[in-house]
């Protein structure tokens, strides 16, 4: 078993990360697998090296080991090239110039806003047809001709057989972007082509991320990658019942580091009682 923990250095660790690390450690420690870091800093205008190292700091204060050197995606933007590349010669992507603002506006019925998917508004296809220059442009894919070559995807989900049919997968997720213009790829495709250059078995993470799964299988499934077993977590929330928010400092690990908390109470807070 591999399974890995995937932040991006882009603020705090929170008692929501912590939960998660520790489950992806503890699963790979139970079963005498590896558990890896990987740095996804595709966001190089919000990724920051402080934050970078606040997050080994923390993770190794946690009592987490994993191999070294990690992987960064700011590191592997020629590989995630490669495979844009490869899907545009398969004829699944084409390029987009749209705004936020565009896109809204195109959208059939305004008045009743924009349908979101996992991936946000579902693109009205402005651009589709409209061989657009790709220098400076988004990428995004031809989700119908790419679930005319994958057909409905199947997959695990923590402990169930999930099946996602072809129509489902066109209305309710559409035309994602696959490479941002500002990033040149996006957390869809690097995360599938991490996960597959890491040879992760089992993806541990939030429950927030788990609409994002069918995404990921219908890439994995275009490319010829194996899906990962994918495990999603409940949320850990504050007192309020709100998901925790990276900006919520007040939840950062190092604040309770700071006030004295050991490792063994944030396993507690968490509901994680092994080690502790
Ligand atoms: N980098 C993502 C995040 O910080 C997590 C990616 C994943 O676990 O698939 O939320």
């Amino acid at each position: 078993m591999r399974t890995r923990f995937a932040p991006s250095p882009t603020g705090p660790l929170h008692l929501g990360h912590a939960f998660s690390a520790l489950t992806a450690f503890d699963m790979a420690q139970e079963s005498g697998g590896t558990f890896l870091l990987r740095i996804e800093d595709i966001d190089l205008s919000r990724s920051r090296p402080e934050w970078e190292a606040a997050i080994f700091d923390d993770l190794s204060w946690l009592g987490l080991d994993w191999p070294r050197p990690v992987m960064r995606q700011s590191e592997r933007l020629g590989v995630y090239r490669a495979a844009l590349d490869r899907l545009g010669a398969m004829g699944l992507t084409y390029a987009c110039t749209c705004t936020r603002r565009d896109i809204a506006e195109a959208a059939s019925a305004p008045q009743e806003g924009v349908a979101t998917g996992p991936d946000g508004p579902i693109y009205p296809g402005t651009c589709k047809t409209a061989g657009r220059d790709a220098a400076g442009a988004a990428i995004r894919l031809h989700m119908d001709r790419a679930v005319a070559r994958t057909g409905p995807i199947r997959f695990h989900d923590t402990g169930r057989d999930i099946e996602i049919g072809a129509d489902r997968l066109v209305q309710e997720v559409g035309d994602i972007v696959l490479a941002r213009r500002d990033m040149g790829t996006s957390y869809h495709l690097s995360v599938v082509l991490d996960d597959a250059a890491q040879d992760i078995t089992d993806v541990v993470r939030g429950r927030d991320l788990q609409d994002a799964t069918a995404i990921h299988v219908l890439l994995q499934r275009l490319m010829g990658i194996s899906s990962p077993v994918y495990h999603h977590h409940r949320l850990i929330r504050d007192a309020q019942g709100k998901r925790l928010a990276k900006r919520n400092d007040a939840r950062a690990l190092r604040t309770y580091r700071e006030a004295g908390a050991r490792p063994a109470d944030i396993r507690a807070m968490v509901g994680l009682t092994r080690g502790a």
